[in-house]
């Protein structure tokens, strides 16, 4: 069994008491244990970050730039190794793994271009010989905690725009896939990085709070489950720090009656069930407008019976294991629970059965789902597609904007003015018009609304960069001595 350390100034340290086990999801074995830092250990942690700061801080752009594009070139030439070892913590399918690197490279190449990025403003002559520049300066030791679904993108996106602005960082990733984090670490050194400026911390609760609470801390940037974003947005924020958290969701997929339905069927059950539905931007909820449901039920049942459900290894396999066997379970009570409530479960996923102890399920799909079921209230975070029905338009919009959520949505119409209304009416922060997972290109920026986000940037791109810098503004003036004299009024441009 392999212990995973803590990357700490350039260094593998292995030093915890305490250790949580991390497991091969598709067998269910306990495949190493992870060290889980002290309150003491992130104190040490975040001093080496503070220590490496005013040097990072002074390095120029245009090394910061080379380091990044040398950090492309590798995590390209080294993708399938990375891409084993986020299936064999996390159990997604190799391919999905590859297309996470692949989502997360995208920011790498967007902050590659920091010297433009970094650019500030100026103003000649805002007052007689007076002239006004504005900089972007890091923010300091930045704090980056991180979910279990997407080990290698979510790091990529914040971890890469902190460092891009000259800010040094702690990285707290998942406890339960934390090997991802650290070799990532190890590329950033071997692109050129230096010791310290990035640092891996693994731990729960305890390294969390000690981190967000250590006055040394300037930035947080949280994904996770909407209750931990929230805890930790309110505490952070508390301690005088600037704060993004995202948190969950639960994403609505809206299906027009004009809608061509093999293609929103297709588009469902590849959005609802990719990553076994562990994904912050998974759409959960099928809302059909119209009389189209019966018929899209059964595009959408036809699809599930062919799905091919293995270890995350085969390549034959479509969607992998849930990360533990708590979130299996947890998924089967949702299941469970949802014909009492009144909903009616087409296709069951516990009825299917696996020759593995590992954490498998298969996929569900549940209709008449209302508001104020279990099953459409919470986010379950697995392979279950729930359907409600609705009889316009109107009802789909007040239904999606009455949600506690705001993460991601889609429609899917034959018809303009419907997705042009749509995207006008939708309180929600990343729309798709016939495009189920709408998670942003690069070169702009990801977050939700609502319970989906605490605090008001979003990561990666453009908001990232404001996020990770804090702007000076300045004022200079080279005035002749003769020409200067005393005047206590209040300083006016003319
Ligand atoms: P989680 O909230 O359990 O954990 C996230 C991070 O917080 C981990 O690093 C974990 O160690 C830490 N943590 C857990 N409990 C804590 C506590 N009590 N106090 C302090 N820190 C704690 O989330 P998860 O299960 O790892 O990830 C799945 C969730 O993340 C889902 O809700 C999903 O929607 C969400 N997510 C959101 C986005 C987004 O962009 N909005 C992206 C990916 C995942």
């Amino acid at each position: 069994m392999t212990r995973i350390p803590h990357y700490i100034d350039g260094k593998l340290i292995d030093t915890a008491e305490r250790t949580a086990p991390v497991y091969d999801p598709a067998t269910g074995a306990v495949t190493g244990e992870v060290v889980l830092a002290s309150a003491a250990e992130v104190a040490d942690a975040v001093r080496v970050a503070r220590n490496a700061l005013p040097g990072w801080r002074a390095t120029s752009l245009t090394r910061r730039s080379d380091i990044f594009f040398r950090l492309r070139h590798l995590l390209t030439e080294r993708r399938d190794e990375l891409a084993r070892i986020i299936t064999a913590e996390h159990g997604k399918v190799l391919d999905d793994a590859a297309g996470e690197i692949a989502r997360g490279l995208e920011n790498v190449e967007f902050v590659a271009g920091l010297t433009h990025l970094l650019k500030g403003d100026y103003s000649e002559q805002v007052s007689r010989g007076i002239d006004v520049h504005q900089v972007k300066q890091p923010v300091g030791v930045v704090t980056c905690i991180t979910p279990f679904n997407f080990p290698a993108m979510v790091p990529l996106w914040m971890v890469s725009s902190a460092i891009a602005c000259g800010n040094t960082v702690i990285l707290k990733p998942s406890e339960k896939d934390p090997s991802t984090a650290v070799f990532l670490a190890e590329l950033f050194t071997a692109a050129g990085l230096p010791d310290g400026v990035l640092n891996v911390v693994h731990g729960d609760k305890e390294a969390v709070d000690a981190l967000i609470d250590d006055t040394d801390v300037a930035a947080v940037s949280f994904v996770g489950s909407t209750p931990i974003a929230e805890a930790v947005y309110r505490r952070a924020s508390d301690n005088g720090k600037r704060v993004q958290a995202l948190g969950g969701a639960k994403n609505h997929m809206v299906v027009m009656p004009d809608a061509d339905l093999d293609a929103a069927a297709d588009a469902a059950v590849s959005a609802a069930y990719g990553s076994a539905g562990e994904r912050c931007m998974a759409v959960s909820v099928l809302v059909t407008v119209g009389d189209i449901a019966d018929e899209l039920i059964g595009k959408v049942s036809e699809r599930i019976s062919v799905l091919r459900i293995g270890a995350g290894t085969d390549p034959a396999a479509e969607m992998g294991p849930l990360i533990t066997r708590e979130a299996r379970d947890r998924v089967a009570a949702y299941v469970a629970g949802a014909a009492d409530e009144g909903a009616s479960v087409v296709v069951d996923g516990r009825d299917k059965e696996f020759d593995s102890d590992g954490f498998f399920i298969g996929v569900s799909l549940i209709d008449h789902v209302r508001p104020g079921m279990k099953v459409y209230d919470d986010e379950i975070f697995g392979p279950v597609l729930s359907v409600v029905r609705v009889d316009t338009y109107a009802e789909a919009v007040d239904l999606v904007n009455a949600n506690q959520y705001g993460n991601g949505v889609a429609i899917f119409t034959r018809d303009g003015k419907s997705a042009r209304e749509f995207e006008f009416d939708i309180e929600v922060g990343m729309v798709g018009v016939n495009v189920p997972i709408p998670v942003p290109v690069g070169a702009y920026s990801f977050g939700g609304w609502k319970r989906s986000l605490f605090g008001d940037t979003h990561i990666y791109g453009p908001e990232s960069i404001h996020f990770y810098t804090r702007s000076k503004v300045v004022t200079t003036r080279w005035p002749d001595p003769s020409e200067t004299q005393v005047n206590l009024g209040f300083p006016s441009n003319n």
